[in-house]
């Protein structure tokens, strides 16, 4: 056997300087190992530099039950590596090595600094400050195993030589194919696939929503505030919020959408209905429309909606009531004005998918769960081979889920890892 005979440079390669394999790397380094992280960029944690529009939100300062009810896809399978790495542990981490947060809206996370870099630079630096060495500009090509069992890897430098690296334990902590400028671009899925591992499908999640209907257009670059939005699947209400969204070329998005995309499912019948006035029943909008149209008998129905509506909105609005836009205000009935009622409490957008997974905030799908010891992120099919964020088949929704998925997967492998 190959790895019998070799002499180990390290004792833990970790691919990717993201917050997984950043956190994983710290881990080990802190039980005294010797760790070398390579990542292809020329800047560690690139993608994390970026997140919550460059606020970082580190992960969500809810109850354990909210944490796991929050990440739906796989949730169960991070049960073991979420009690051992919580988030109140993520925010003591951060606190610890001097990354002050703050609390947020809805229970997220943020460096009080308001400044993502602070959290990436804080954690690359903990992360050298343990021992371990960052090496960039250094892309991974191959994993090497012998005997299902791994004994280092190959990257290429700067020079694009190639170099091998000796280590009986590596950690994938490549990322998932979102944001591809940023370096993830599905390199450990085949690193997976080449030790043995399933990749269950991959698709986008918490991304914009792809819409054919024909006055999205019109409305392009039009944002709604304070609206109530739900989504419906096969007839069915999944998805209820309240917030913002913004009308796109060719759909739908902003923080409200992106929530809701995590429950649209390729094929079934989808559509968004919005709610353009959600502190008003449909009997008060009544009341107030007939209000506001006596105030001006002689305008007509096109110029009478600035007060009810953007104005971008209106000549869509207006088309989608199906009443005569010329005619005269005191002349539409109280069937009209019903209608105009409810098309403001149910402005429907169908949907007909969902934007491709380059520009998802996040990757679904991935390394499949049921072939990782859940306490230790290893391989079952490859000894000494670890996994740790995106790149496993677990995904959550907004409100620093994800980064709590990564740091907590991270620290389990790191942690393992570091015991072999
Ligand atoms: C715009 C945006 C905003 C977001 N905001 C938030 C937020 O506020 N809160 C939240 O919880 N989540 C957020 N997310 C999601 C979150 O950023 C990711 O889930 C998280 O970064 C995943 O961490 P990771 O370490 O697994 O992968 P990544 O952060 O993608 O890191 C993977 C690293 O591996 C490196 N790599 C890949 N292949 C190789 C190779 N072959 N050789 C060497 N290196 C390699 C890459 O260069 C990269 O640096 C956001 C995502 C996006 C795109």
């Amino acid at each position: 056997m190959k790895y019998d005979h070799i002499k180990y440079d390290y004792d833990c390669i970790v691919i990717g300087a993201g917050p997984a394999g950043l956190m994983a790397a710290c881990c080990a380094a802190e039980a005294g190992r010797r760790v070398l992280v390579l990542d292809k960029n020329n800047i560690a944690g690139r993608k994390l530099r970026i997140t919550g529009k460059g606020r970082c939100n580190i992960t969500n300062a809810c109850e354990f039950d909210r944490l796991m009810e929050n990440i739906p896809d796989n949730g169960k399978f991070l049960f073991s590596s979420l009690k051992r790495f919580s988030n109140r542990d993520i925010i003591d981490f951060f606190e610890n090595i001097g990354v002050r947060t703050v609390v947020e809206r809805g229970g997220r996370v943020f460096p009080a600094s308001q400044k993502a870099s602070d959290v990436a630079e804080a954690l690359a630096a903990y992360t050298e400050g343990c021992g371990a060495r960052i090496l960039l500009s250094s892309k991974v090509t191959e994993i090497l195993t012998d005997e299902d069992t791994v004994y280092g890897v190959s990257y290429t430098g700067g020079s694009r030589d190639v170099h091998t690296v000796y280590a009986p334990s590596v950690i994938v902590a490549t990322g998932g194919l979102s944001y591809p400028g940023t370096g993830s671009t599905g390199d450990g899925y085949r690193f997976a696939q080449n030790a043995g591992h399933t990749v269950t499908p991959l698709r986008a999640s918490l991304a914009a929503l792809i819409s054919k209907d024909e006055f999205i257009p019109d409305i392009e670059g039009l944002s709604l505030k304070n609206v109530s939005v739900v989504l419906y699947s096969e007839g069915r209400e999944v998805y209820r919020d309240f917030g913002e969204c913004l009308f796109t070329r060719n759909g739908i998005s902003g923080p409200v959408i992106l929530s809701a995309s995590a429950y649209y499912r390729p094929g079934a019948h989808t559509y968004i209905s919005v709610d353009l006035k959600p502190a008003l029943d449909v009997n008060m909008l009544y009341e107030r429309i007939k209000r506001d149209f006596s105030g001006y008998d002689r305008k007509i129905f096109a110029n009478s909606l600035d007060r009810l509506l953007p104005r971008k909105m209106i000549p869509v609005f207006v088309k989608r009531t199906c009443i005569d836009p010329h005619k005269q205000v005191n002349q539409i009935t109280r069937e009209e004005r019903m209608k105009i009622a409810a098309l403001l409490k149910d402005f429907t957008v169908g949907i007909d998918d969902i934007d491709d997974v380059r520009n998802a905030v996040v990757t679904a799908g991935g390394v499949c769960v049921k072939e990782i010891d859940p306490r230790t992120m290893e391989s079952l099919k490859c000894r000494g081979l670890y996994f740790a964020g995106e790149v496993i088949d677990v995904d959550g929704y907004t409100g620093g889920f994800n980064l709590t998925i990564a740091f907590s997967t991270g620290h389990a492998a790191g942690t393992a890892a570091a015991l072999k």
